[in-house]
């Protein structure tokens, strides 16, 4: 996971960069709440403020005057190489012997050990565990004159997932990696209606217009910026003030877009593809109702992500949609949070029962995931305390048997439930009265898209990109002893 989004404002805005920034990054709050920060340029010198903490406590209004400049990047962090420490948090900055840099990652790459071998000076140069750090001293280190050029040195050589944003003196960058694991779209912050002027004096009365880039369409709404397209898998996008977006082509594109993106990940008004994300999963709810069906007095979504998908079962089975759980909307989302304990605490502070609502009835409730299988459990605990005679959970993804090495935190096989359990034993353990799961197929119906556009490696093991098998279980692998490094084994990509 992890939110990104960059911003270069109009000659002659009142409106710092930074402004926009972090106002953006602000709709990607849920892709991350380990870190937040914003780095900026005026021209001649980048700044970088970061914290750990959530966006709101970290850029607010005491901080943001001080960060004065025309370009921008902002990042929020959800840690899948490295500790959740300040030093790991980004923007990253380094300073080369050509250029500064500073870069907000939002991915995992898995050839991490490979790079670190061609950093001069090897880990001892790193003031961070984190490979976006790696990525960073790599690119500041290339001797070519210009960011661009730097970076066709080095992108090639980088493997994994990484939708980047990068700032230097002059430019602020958008980058996909080759199968755009992660999103990264481009907008225009256009010229206001009279009147409507949502960050007064940002939109200049002249054709210099502002651009941003958002890793969803959700954030270029709330700076009032207007989607323009994607950024192209295996594309570096070039933004400089006053000038039209530049194009360069790196690497050719073999698209594998995330689709836990659509499935759960990104907002759900946020479009993918061309498709609203609220639209696609409650179609998705639609087709489990097909392979699912089960008789019951109500359907309840386990809130907020389980909702489009609740109203598509209901819709679909014609079985009446109601509310069972309540969320405390202030305790983040539990699957996003580090460690296990805090998972575990998380699902009793977040949500409580509408007894009124659940008791003496017999409940279908849909979620959009199971991944360790503990939150479904306390869930399905909570609602049988709260007196609900048959609860029957229904998950509109396929079941997650393979880790995810591109930027999601499940690296551990053994976390995953369904890769060691059977269908029911999972129902056995989570104590549902029964548990179905849409499939691969079903959400390709919902999607409407072809298989070939999508990862769906966690779902079943057909990696795009090949896996080194040292990648596989080492979050923490740049904080290790490198002698103690695994090196060689690859978990071949079934799509060669
Ligand atoms: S392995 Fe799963 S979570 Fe990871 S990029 Fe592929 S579909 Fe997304």
């Amino acid at each position: 996971m992890c939110g990104v989004f960059g911003a270069v404002v109009p000659v002659g805005s009142e409106t710092e960069a930074a402004a926009v920034a972090a106002l953006g990054l602000f709709a990607l709050q849920h892709r991350g709440q380990e870190s937040a920060g914003v780095a900026v340029s005026d021209g001649e010198q980048l700044m970088v403020y970061k914290d750990l903490g959530m966006i709101s406590s970290v850029l607010d209004e005491r901080r943001l005057p001080s960060l004065r400049g025309r370009l921008a990047i902002a990042h929020c962090r959800y840690s899948t190489t490295g500790s959740t420490v300040w030093e790991n948090s980004q923007p990253t900055l380094r300073l080369g012997p050509r250029r500064a840099i500073s870069l907000g990652h939002n991915g995992n790459l898995v050839n991490t050990r490979e790079l670190l071998a061609q950093l001069r000076g090897g880990r001892a140069r790193l003031s961070a565990s984190t490979d976006t750090e790696l990525l960073t001293a790599l690119i500041a280190d290339e001797p070519a004159a210009d960011t661009v050029e730097a970076l066709l040195h080095v992108l090639p050589r980088v493997r994994g997932a990484f939708s980047l944003v990068i700032l230097d003196e002059r430019r602020v960058i958008g980058v996909r990696d080759p199968h755009g694991f992660r999103p990264l779209v481009l907008g225009r912050l256009p010229l206001p209606e009279s009147g409507d002027d949502l960050l007064p004096g940002l939109w200049g009365d002249d054709e210099r217009v502002g651009w941003v880039f958002a890793s969803e369409t959700a954030a270029l709404d709330i700076v009032g910026a207007e989607f323009i397209r994607d950024v192209a898998p295996g594309e570096i996008v070039v933004l400089e003030q006053g000038q039209a977006p530049r194009s360069v082509r790196y690497a050719e594109a073999q698209p594998a877009l995330c689709v836990f993106e659509l499935i759960y990940f990104a907002r759900p008004d946020s479009y993918m593809e061309g498709r609203n994300l609220y639209e696609v999963r409650r179609k998705m709810g639609e087709q489990l109702a097909l392979e699912h069906p089960v008789e019951t007095d109500l359907v309840m979504p386990v809130p907020d992500t389980g909702a489009p998908a609740a109203a598509g079962y209901a819709e679909a089975s014609g079985i009446p949609y109601r509310e069972g759980l309540v969320r405390n909307r202030y305790s983040g989302r539990t699957f996003i949070q580090p460690s296990q304990t805090m998972r575990q605490r998380g699902v009793t502070i977040k949500l409580n029962p509408l007894r009124e609502v659940v008791r003496g009835r017999r409940l279908t409730v849909v979620d959009d995931s199971i991944v360790r299988g503990t939150t479904t459990k306390q869930i399905v605990s909570i609602l049988r305390k709260a007196g609900a005679t048959e609860i029957h959970v229904r998950i509109s993804a396929p079941p997650i048997y393979h880790p995810c090495f591109y930027g999601i935190d499940t690296q551990i096989e053994t976390e995953l439930i369904a890769a060691s359990h059977s269908l029911e034993e999972i129902r056995s353990f989570i104590g549902a009265d029964s548990l179905g799961y849409l499939s691969i197929q079903g959400v390709l119906a919902a999607l409407e898209l072809p298989y070939e556009q999508f990862c769906f490696a966690c779902f079943d093991g057909r990696y795009p990109e090949p896996v080194p098998y040292d990648a596989a279980s080492r979050k923490f692998m740049l904080e290790e002893d490198p002698l103690e490094a695994v090196g060689g084994l690859v978990l071949p990509g079934a799509r060669g």
